[in-house]
């Protein structure tokens, strides 16, 4: 069972990293690499909420294949932004949001996506996740995004006790050194999505078992 200091967490990273570089990238890092922009990273994190990772990639792509700018995503009707990132859960909600985001950043923040949280956090469909995403990945400003995978598999390892992700974000900020906050979103995404899966786990296999306090884990393969 690990006692958490910073030897540990950083032996956690390690381990996290080597699992990571055996995985396809997630859609967002792709983005971030490919782009290195605030607002792709913005709008493909809207179309992710409750979508699949591959349905979000294709979805983004279309969609930047139309609009690379908020001048551009506001100059789109509705329905062709909906048209373009279909199927992604809740796609005419999203287009709604990301056209009337796409005007506020013209009306309010000079074109820009703002770098920071509170005028992120006014933006429609954002939440403290993809904000501190946006500032994480588009602004290399230190954040923890937490997402469901982030949530669970914090809790599973014991590095934080709670139970909600608000909760955990705040948590991660007291045990992680600042220079993870950033990082360990995509390795908990990318791990959640291929080994500590939400039902059932694949512990037989897993390769930080030994750091793991498999807290409220049930049934595992
Ligand atoms: S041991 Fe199981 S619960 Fe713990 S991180 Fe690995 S897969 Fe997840």
């Amino acid at each position: 069972m690990a006692r958490w200091n910073e030897t540990t967490i950083r032996e956690l990273v390690s381990r996290l990293e080597a699992f990571r570089d055996t995985c396809r990238p997630t859609t967002l890092t792709t983005i971030e690499q490919l782009t290195r922009s605030p607002f792709h990273i913005l709008v493909s994190c809207i179309i992710s909420l409750r979508t699949k990772d591959e349905v979000t990639h294709g979805a983004s792509r279309r969609l930047f294949a139309l609009a690379s700018s908020p001048a551009d995503l506001a100059g789109l009707e509705e329905d062709d932004i909906a048209q373009a990132i279909f199927p992604a859960g809740f796609y005419n909600t999203k287009a709604r949001q990301l056209r009337q985001i796409a005007a506020i950043l013209i009306d309010r923040f000079n074109g820009q996506v703002p770098a920071s949280l509170d005028d992120l956090l006014t933006l429609p469909g954002v939440g403290r996740k993809t904000a501190n995403l946006v500032l994480g990945m588009g602004f290399d400003i230190p954040a923890i995004c937490v997402d469901t995978h982030v949530h669970r598999i914090s809790n599973r390892l014991g590095l934080v006790s709670t139970s909600n992700p608000a909760q955990t974000e705040q948590a991660l900020t007291q045990v992680l050194p600042r220079d993870l906050w950033i990082p360990i979103n995509d390795l908990l995404v990318t791990f959640g999505q291929n080994q500590c899966h939400p039902t059932s786990p694949r512990c037989s296999t897993c390769p930080i078992a030994g750091l793991c306090e498999r807290r409220g884990v049930v049934r595992s393969r």
